[in-house]
C-alpha cells in the first residue's frame, strides 16, 4: 500500500476520527444482503437523497467506478456528524494535496435533521451516499483491520461510525 496515504490517516484522527486504518480496495468485502438490510427495517430508505432508492446511480455503475480504486482508507468516528464532517475532509485533502483527483467519501449524510428530499438538496456538495447504500459488508470489512461493529441492546450502533474515503 502506499506509504505517502500515512498522512491522509493521520490527517482524520487529527480532525477528530478515533482511528482511522488504510486498506487495499480489494479487502472491501462487498453483501447483497445489505440491499435487503437497507430495503427493509431503515427509515432513511427512500427519505434521503443519499439512500436507495434515490441515488441515482446504480450498484453495477458504482462498481464499475470501485473497481479502478486500489487504495481505501476506513474511519472510525464517535458520532454520524464528525464522521461526515472527517470523510469530506480527507477526501478534499487526498484531491487537492495528494493529487487523487478521483478521491471520494461514503459516509451517512446527517447534514439535515430532516433531508429536503424530493425537494433539491440543500448541500449537494456534502452529500455522499453510505457504505451499506452500495452493499459493503461494513461488519466484515472492518473486522480484518482490527475493528469491531457492536449494538446496544436497543440495536443503535456501538461505540463507532465508520465512513470511508476511496482514495486512488
Ligand atoms: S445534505 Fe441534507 S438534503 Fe442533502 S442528502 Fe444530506 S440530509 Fe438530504
Amino acid at each position: 500500500m502506499n506509504a505517502k496515504f500515512d498522512a491522509l490517516a493521520k490527517k482524520a484522527v487529527e480532525l477528530g476520527a478515533a482511528d482511522a486504518r488504510l486498506l487495499p480496495a480489494d479487502a472491501i468485502v462487498f453483501d447483497p444482503r445489505s440491499f435487503l438490510k437497507c430495503r427493509f427495517g431503515c427509515n432513511r430508505y427512500g427519505r434521503f437523497w443519499t439512500c436507495p432508492p434515490n441515488l441515482n446511480l446504480s450498484p453495477e455503475r458504482f462498481m464499475a467506478a470501485f473497481e479502478r480504486y486500489r487504495t481505501a482508507l476506513m474511519i472510525q468516528s464517535p458520532d454520524p456528524k464528525i464522521s461526515q464532517e472527517v470523510t469530506l475532509a480527507i477526501e478534499k485533502e487526498a484531491m487537492l494535496a495528494q493529487g487523487c483527483m478521483f478521491a471520494f467519501g461514503l459516509a451517512l449524510c446527517v447534514q439535515c435533521e430532516t433531508c429536503a428530499f424530493p425537494e433539491p438538496c440543500n448541500f449537494p456538495h456534502l452529500a455522499r451516499p453510505a457504505m451499506d447504500a452500495y452493499g459493503v459488508d461494513i461488519g466484515k470489512t472492518v473486522e480484518a483491520l482490527g475493528f469491531q461493529v457492536t449494538f446496544d441492546p436497543e440495536g443503535k450502533l456501538l461505540p463507532a461510525w465508520y465512513s470511508m474515503v476511496l482514495i486512488d
